[in-house]
Order: structure tokens, then C-alpha cells, then sequence
């Protein structure tokens, strides 16, 4: 069986290490029930030098290492390839994750240490890469789903992979590969409710793949089953992004039997559910999926005591209390209250923008109306709404910033926007393309590398706006100043007449606005 090495790249410099990688968690835990023998290098959590990546690469005599995560990843996997190719010069390079599915064939041309990449759903291409490494088969031009390189050493796609049907045939995530009492349980409060400020031993899980929304700035990559495998012009294949849909979620069983699992093994008090959208997922189940997981929550002996005996929170509390991600326009005032007497203590909501125009043409399902009911209706269930705000949309103008700077004041919110950014998978991505080459004056790779939380300033994607004036106006929100904004706007005039558009919106053949989607794997194609 394989030796097979999973490395974990560094993100969020800025931050600690909050989250185990729940995709690598997952496939390990696959790699080991088919037999293989797996070790986990969290560079993430560990936060060390480069001399110790080489040391791990001395470690053993691997037949594999893996690498991938999100784009944001991308500066430190390009060097760790290049320190693994040189240490490791026979072993099989193996990439994966949004930041491969997003652009495989230029990840394969900036980095030529990458023997073959997995484009979109792993679940099943993983296992069948160790298997044919296993076998001594180096030929992966008739595996679906990856990256592989030609007899020129040229990135070539295969077909596209199709979606697992039944996600409730995955294993449970290997935690056990991962430093949780030295680094993440030290890490797992923070700052969102009382409940996860106080949590000792948070762990994240995941119910679905999916949303069916088509927010132009999101991404799923494959994931949803928005992905295809097409032929350009030039007859190479290239990845295509769809507003195709395979809404899949796990059972309530799958997912409180992890959870009593998790409890039961490492003691936690908390799980963070990383779900794309928990209330989407919901509605997808026509309003069934959230309520039964709650009630088995609760019948499976999960539920906070501070929520069964509807006492306020402290260090007396046991039982798991959890958070997520909800919609504005999907979620309602009872299930919300059942997810609170379950112990649920704060939703994310991506409210994004209060201008009826933005909201229009964002493809959210959601106004600033339904923005505003949402704070307001979450607070009454008992669960702490998390409001995330964007400014520098494509339409961004002073009338928009104005229309979010009066509702935050009236709902009494206080936030910092994010600035909009095009991350690769996303519609932004493709639609602003070119203007975004031109923005990093020809070199997407330095785009590619620039790119953090979004809490910093990288591509323009509004037509209106520079850099320079998302920043103040950025600063103006946070201090929803409308006296500031006045000022801007008269300082402004008549620019519009001779400023030029900062960003270009073009077609792509990345991405078409159509609803075709990845296909779904039978059962024999799952079991083979
Ligand atoms: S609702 Fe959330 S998960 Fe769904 S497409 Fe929009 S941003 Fe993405």
C-alpha cells in the first residue's frame, strides 16, 4: 500500500490556526480505509520553517504527497512544491482543491513539480490515483477528473468527474492526524457569541455540498455540481462553472452519531458547521432537514444544559453548542427557534449590501428589506446574527454605499466591509478576467498570490471606483459617516464624464450562465 504524506499548507498568517482542514481530514481518513498508510504534515497549525518541511520530507520513503486548499494557499504550496520535488525527486506530486479546480491548467504550467492534480470532487479520483500508484501505473490520461502531465510535459485535462450521489458513504474526517490539544482546541474560541468566545474544544463539521444560489462572487468548484469539462476552440479541454446544481446532505443520523463521536472521543463543547449555507441546504430539504437535525441533537443527549434548562450560558454548561451560516431571504422565525433550543449560537449572514440594485443583479435571492427582517427576526429566536458587508460591486456608486450606510445605522451595526474581490471560481473571476491581468499589469499570478480575506484591497471589479476611493470609502462605512459621503460625492462632480471604467466586464468560456450540470456517479461507479 502507498505511502502517502498530506501536507497542509499556511493560511491567514495573520491569524492562528483556527480550523483542521476538513477536505484533507476527510481524504486521509479515505486513503486510510483503502488500506494506504498516512501521515499528515499540518503546516498550518505548526507554523514552522521551511528546514522542517524538509525534514518531513526525510522523514519517510513516500510514495505520495499531497498538497492543496483554498487559493489563498497558493503562495506557500508553489514553494513547498519546489522543496518537495527537490528533496523527493521520484515521489508522485499529487494537488488538489479550490485552488487547482479553479485554474488547473495554468497551476500546472507555474508549477511544473505537480505530477497530476484532482479538478473538482475528490472523493472518488484520490482513492483511484493510489490505487494506480499502488500498482506501478503511472498513466492517468484515463482517470476522469484530474490533471495529468503529457509526454511534453504540457498540463492535460481529462472528462470531468461526476458528483458521489449519497454523501453519507464518506467516512468520518481523520482528527486524530491533526495536533487538536496543542494547537486547535487552544485556539477554538472567538469573538461571535458567548458560547463560542467561552468554547474550550471547538471542532468544525460539515452537513451538505452545495447552495443553490448563484452569488456572482462565490465559489464551489465542483463541489455543487457547477462544474463541466469542455473543449476550447484550440480542442484542449478546460474547466467550465455553471449554475448546475447537486444539492447533497448528510442524514441528521450521519450527522449527530460524528458529533456524539466527537464528544464522546474528544471531549468538545462546541462545532462550528462550515456548510456553504445551512439554510439553503434547509430549504433544498423543503424545510425538513434543519428541524429533524435538531430534534435528534436533542434526543441524542447533544443539547447545552444552559438551553434545556433555559438558564443563561456559563462554565456549568454541557452539551455541544454550534453555529452556521444562514440566508436572509430562506430562514424563519420557528426554525430558527428550534436551532436555538438545540444550542445553535450564532448564524452568519451575508447581507452583503442595502442597495436595491446590488442586491438585484448579485443573484442572492435577497433585498434590503429581506436584509433588514433578517437581523431582527434572528434576534427574537435567541441566536446572535453575524452580519458580513461588501462594498466595490461592480455597480457600486454613492447612492449604494449611502442606501448600507443608513441601514447599518438604523439596525445598529457596526462592521468593517470586506471589498469585493473576484476570487478564481467565482463568476467576478471570469467576467473581470482581463481587467484584472491588467490590473496586476499582465502577470494573473501575482493577482493569484495577492490575494487574502478580503479584508485587503487586490483586484477592482467596480466600474466606478479605484482602489483609492474603495479605501476611504471603506473607512466611511465602518464609521457610517454620511457627512464624509456627502463630501466625496460633491468633490467627485462630474468625474464620470472623464474617468474611464476600472473594470471591464467580458465574456469567458470559464463560465456559463447556464444551469447544466456536473453528472452524478452511479453506484457501481462509487464502489469501483
Ligand atoms: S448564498 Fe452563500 S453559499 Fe450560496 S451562492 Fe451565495 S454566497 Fe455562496
Amino acid at each position: 500500500m502507498a505511502k502517502v504524506l498530506f501536507i497542509n499548507p499556511v493560511v491567514r498568517e495573520e491569524d492562528v490556526p483556527r480550523h483542521i482542514p476538513y477536505g484533507i481530514a476527510l481524504l486521509a481518513a479515505i486513503a486510510q480505509r483503502d488500506g494506504h498508510l498516512v501521515q499528515v504534515y499540518d503546516a498550518n497549525a505548526w507554523r514552522q520553517g521551511w528546514d522542517v518541511l524538509e525534514q518531513v520530507c526525510d522523514a519517510d520513503d513516500w510514495d505520495v504527497v499531497a498538497i492543496g486548499g483554498l487559493t489563498t494557499t497558493y503562495r506557500y504550496i508553489k514553494k513547498a512544491c519546489r522543496i518537495i520535488r527537490a528533496k523527493l525527486p521520484k515521489v508522485r506530486l499529487v494537488a488538489g482543491g479550490g485552488f487547482f479546480t479553479s485554474m488547473p491548467l495554468e497551476i500546472m504550467e507555474w508549477m511544473p513539480q505537480i505530477d497530476v492534480g484532482v479538478v473538482g470532487e475528490a472523493f472518488v479520483t484520490f482513492p483511484e490515483i493510489l490505487r494506480k500508484v499502488d500498482a506501478g501505473d503511472f498513466d492517468f490520461s484515463n482517470t476522469l477528473g484530474v490533471a495529468y502531465r503529457n509526454a511534453q510535459g504540457k498540463g492535460v485535462l481529462t472528462g470531468v468527474r461526476p458528483n458521489i450521489p449519497d454523501i453519507d458513504v464518506l467516512p468520518w474526517p481523520a482528527w486524530d492526524l491533526f495536533p487538536l490539544d496543542e494547537i486547535y482546541f487552544k485556539n477554538s474560541a472567538n469573538l461571535f457569541s458567548e458560547e463560542a468566545f467561552t468554547s474550550k474544544r471547538r471542532i468544525d463539521v460539515n452537513g451538505s455540498f452545495g447552495c443553490r444560489m448563484v452569488c456572482r462572487y462565490c465559489w464551489h468548484l465542483g463541489t455543487t455540481g457547477d462544474m463541466l469539462i469542455e473543449k476550447t476552440d484550440s480542442g484542449a479541454n478546460d474547466v467550465v462553472f455553471t449554475y448546475g446544481r447537486n444539492i447533497r446532505y448528510h442524514s441528521p443520523r450521519y450527522i449527530v452519531d460524528m458529533v456524539k463521536h466527537l464528544k464522546q472521543t474528544y471531549d468538545i463543547d462546541y462545532a462550528s458547521f462550515i456548510d456553504e449555507n445551512l439554510m439553503t441546504m434547509d430549504a433544498a430539504s423543503r424545510g425538513t432537514w434543519l428541524k429533524e437535525l435538531c430534534a435528534l441533537w436533542i434526543a441524542e443527549g447533544l443539547q447545552p444544559t444552559c438551553r434545556r434548562d433555559g438558564v443563561p450560558h456559563d462554565e456549568h454548561c454541557r452539551g455541544v453548542h454550534w453555529n452556521g451560516t444562514s440566508h436572509a431571504g430562506l430562514h424563519n422565525l420557528e426554525t430558527l427557534r428550534i436551532m436555538h433550543q438545540a444550542g445553535c449560537s450564532h448564524l452568519v449572514y451575508g447581507l452583503e449590501s442595502f442597495d436595491p440594485l446590488i442586491m438585484k443583479n448579485l443573484g442572492k435571492g435577497s433585498n434590503p428589506q429581506k436584509n433588514a427582517d433578517s437581523v431582527d427576526i434572528c434576534l427574537q429566536s435567541g441566536i446572535k446574527p453575524i452580519p458580513n458587508i461588501i462594498i466595490g460591486f461592480p455597480e457600486e456608486s454613492f447612492d449604494s454605499v449611502r442606501n448600507t450606510i443608513v441601514a447599518l445605522k438604523k439596525l445598529g451595526i457596526t462592521c468593517k466591509p470586506h471589498f469585493a474581490t473576484p476570487y478564481p471560481g467565482s463568476e467576478w473571476y471570469y467576467t473581470y478576467k482581463d481587467s484584472i491581468i491588467e490590473q496586476y499589469d499582465g502577470n494573473l499570478e501575482a493577482f493569484i498570490e495577492d490575494l487574502g480575506d478580503a479584508s485587503k484591497i487586490s483586484a477592482v471589479i467596480c466600474h466606478k471606483f479605484s482602489a483609492m476611493e474603495l479605501l476611504g470609502l471603506q473607512q466611511i462605512v465602518h464609521q457610517k459617516d454620511l457627512r464624509l459621503l456627502d463630501q466625496a460625492e460633491k468633490h467627485w462632480a462630474t468625474a464620470d464624464q472623464v474617468t474611464h471604467p476600472v473594470a471591464v466586464p467580458r465574456q469567458s468560456f470559464n463560465f456559463q450562465r447556464s444551469t447544466a450540470a456536473t453528472p452524478l456517479a452511479t453506484t457501481d461507479e462509487v464502489a469501483s
